[in-house]
């Protein structure tokens, strides 16, 4: 019987896998740097986590892994990781220590979408949360960050867009003016005429609407901010005006999800091949989800990044990236009695830090230098019975060609000096 993956997920392996991990390390050494810890929660999570009263997006609603576990308890895989972070700062009481909580995290999400090019059923999002402030300065800093990411892996052709969904008041009086606006909903498409219902921000957010002159027209946000709204809103603008962050201001832009509040941004790169799947990542401001989920009236800011998208981008913009890492050393013998010992000498260099190689699977001495050459290894060392008898080996430089006797005792001295050498 032939198995194949699930639809929508992937595979990663050798030199993919060094890019997924170069990534990583820059979103830990940078995060860290901003003084974000790390937080990692289950991939399952009870469903209510997700599935709110208020939470009524496409996404929740439609694309959820939602199962019951055996014993009977409704449990989904977690399609965003904001949720499960607010219910752990929750049920750790968290919101406790004086200070902010500020968080990373690193992981996979599941949606059932329909599968594309940057699209997946299984994708993994780095992003981070910062909780217990309403301080809009905290809201800088995490755009902040967003900007600082895409510029630390050497992006260009990104840009941050940003938008105010204002407070509860601002926000339901703009809903009920789109609620007037949109009120002949004949020309909409059919999903539009189901948000209409639901969640009548969302219209402004169709792909399939975008160029309907009724939503061309439609009322904007800016018009129904309160004035505490519009103060945050001018704070937030001027600091990243005086941090130098450049962004455009995209008065519809809504987001995906319905916690949001305040300010909502994206990352979108403006890269040839990226069609719709364009936007890299986004977040905002949500202020009703800890209370929401059991917990004190407290608010967060947070994005999250697509690490697929980001790979995409930083190839398609031909960023170098890594670097494969060759072995230093590939160990030869000569016959194979002398396989203990070179086994040994293996284990050695490894110990002091070298990355070596020798053939696990013993052939002739012709296949085991054709398969140093294509090893990239720089050193080969030769060990035969004379060698073995010496307590010595044969190392050859593969550049230069040269080739020198060196004691075993030295060996690993040896390397490292011709290594400063360089
Ligand atoms: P969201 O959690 O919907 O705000 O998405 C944040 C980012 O995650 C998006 O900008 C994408 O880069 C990425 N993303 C969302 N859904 C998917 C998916 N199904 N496959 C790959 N990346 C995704």
């Amino acid at each position: 019987m032939k198995i194949n993956k699930v639809k929508g997920t992937y595979d990663i392996y050798g030199i993919d896998s060094l890019r997924w991990q170069k990534l990583e390390d820059t979103v830990r050494k940078l995060y860290k740097l901003y003084g974000y810890g790390e937080i990692r929660t289950p991939i399952m999570e009870y469903s209510p986590v997700f599935h709110r009263d208020s939470e009524k997006s496409d996404m929740v609603m439609k694309e959820t892994y939602d199962f019951k576990d055996r014993a009977g308890r409704d449990v989904s895989l977690r399609p965003e990781t904001t949720a499960g972070v607010v219910r752990a700062y929750i049920e750790n009481k968290l919101y406790a220590h004086p200070n902010l909580a500020k968080f990373y995290y690193i992981g996979p999400n599941f949606r059932y979408e329909r599968p594309q090019k940057g699209r997946y059923r299984q994708f993994m999002q780095f992003g981070v949360e910062v909780l217990g402030g309403d301080d809009p300065l905290i809201d800088v800093e995490v755009i902040q960050l967003a900007y600082q990411t895409i510029k630390t892996l050497g992006l260009k052709g990104v840009k941050v867009c940003i938008n105010s969904l204002g407070d509860s008041k601002s926000r339901s009086d703009y809903e009920q003016a789109l609620k007037e606006h949109f009120k002949d909903t004949s020309t909409l498409c059919s999903d539009c005429k189901e948000r209409y219902e639901r969640n009548v921000l969302r219209i402004l957010d169709c792909k399939i609407d975008q160029n309907n002159p009724l939503v061309l027209s439609a009322p904007l946000i800016n018009d129904y901010l309160t004035e505490e709204s519009k103060k945050r809103n001018e704070f937030i603008i001027k600091m990243l005006n005086e941090l130098k962050i450049p962004f455009d201001y995209d008065p519809k832009l809504v987001r995906g999800l319905d916690y949001y509040s305040h300010i909502v941004f994206e990352i979108k790169a403006d890269i040839e091949g990226f069609g719709a799947q364009n936007v890299l990542g986004g977040g905002g401001r949500y202020q009703g989800l800890v209370e929401e989920l059991g917990g004190p009236k407290i608010g967060g800011v947070g994005f999250a990044f697509g690490m697929e998208r980001l790979l995409y981008a930083i190839e398609a913009e031909g960023i170098p990236f890594i670097e494969e890492e060759k072995p230093l050393c590939y160990i030869l013998t000569t016959d194979q009695k002398e396989v203990g010992p070179a086994m040994k000498i293996l284990s050695d260099l490894r110990e002091d830090g070298f990355i070596a190689e020798m053939n696990l699977v013993y052939q002739p001495l012709k296949n085991q230098i054709k398969r140093a050459v294509s090893s990239g290894a720089k050193y080969f060392l030769f060990i035969g019975e004379e060698e073995i008898k010496q307590n010595v080996v044969s190392v050859k430089n593969s550049v230069t060609q040269e080739q020198e006797v060196v004691p075993l005792k030295i060996l690993s001295k040896y390397l490292k000096e011709n290594l400063a050498d360089e």
